[in-house]
């Protein structure tokens, strides 16, 4: 018998623990500060150097980079490492799905990753941590070394579209997969809360760990409101002994 393929669909909830906070939810920081929404919005941050700097030294200041994995990202990596078929698909940009072990090719990340930057003259990625070392020695803007042209996150900035490429094999997830997992997403946004719907459509299993009510809640055969630091270590072990 082929083992069922789980899909993991996180968002912020499953970062708080680390310590990231949920910056880009409908409720999230940046939608209640219209000043640091522009630090994160394409067209002002192309448009204005100032803004750049700005952007540049939160960065610097966030301390993102250091975060480190937590007991629920640990949980989705020892369940891929234990032979069931697991693919993630994260509407986080820290990396913490990799960095506790997950393999990159089986972590779509939706909204690009800050640990790379990305070249908008040229396109050329290098890593952040590079970045942010140019601005620790005094730049204020640091410019594409190849090309001199404007760096920016390779997140998806608000104003900018999210890769058909990436959005496709999503859908194809949540389509193929036999349990469809969302953790720490309030499925209120776009595509997270259309990948839940095609999951539910294809007659997924689908099951929500979220600490609020979400839109999908009536449509899955489990709802865990428990802390997610808990709850999805017990619900992916319980899982694994199932396919096991
Ligand atoms: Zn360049």
């Amino acid at each position: 018998m082929n083992r069922p393929l789980v899909a993991i669909l996180s968002g912020a909830g499953i970062s708080t623990d680390s310590g990231i906070p949920d910056y880009r939810g409908p409720n999230g920081l940046w939608r209640k500060d219209p000043e640091a929404e522009k630090l994160v919005t394409y067209e002002y941050y192309m448009g204005d150097p100032e803004i750049r700097r700005r952007a540049w030294q939160m960065r610097r200041e966030s301390g993102a980079l250091r975060a480190e994995p937590n007991a629920a990202h640990r949980s989705v990596a020892e369940l891929e490492r234990s032979g069931v078929p697991v693919r993630v698909i994260t509407q986080n940009v820290d990396g913490l799905h990799q960095l506790a072990g997950m393999p990159a090719r089986k972590v779509l990340e939706l909204h690009g990753t800050a640990r790379t930057v990305v070249c908008t003259g040229c396109h050329a990625k290098t890593p952040m941590e590079d970045a942010l070392a140019r601005v620790d020695a005094g730049e204020g803007d640091p410019a594409c070394l190849t090309c001199g042209g404007i760096l920016k996150p390779a997140t998806v900035m608000f104003g900018e579209r999210l890769d058909p490429v990436v959005l496709g094999q999503a859908a194809a997830i949540a389509k193929a997969c036999q349990v469809f997992i969302a953790v720490g997403s309030s499925l209120q946004v776009q595509p997270a809360a259309g990948l839940a719907g095609v999951a539910a459509d294809h007659g997924v299993r689908l099951v929500v760990v979220n600490a609020q009510p979400t839109p999908y809640d009536d449509r899955a055969e489990e709802v865990v409101r428990e802390p997610i630091g808990v709850a999805l270590p017990a619900l992916l072990r319980r899982l694994g002994a199932e396919s096991g």
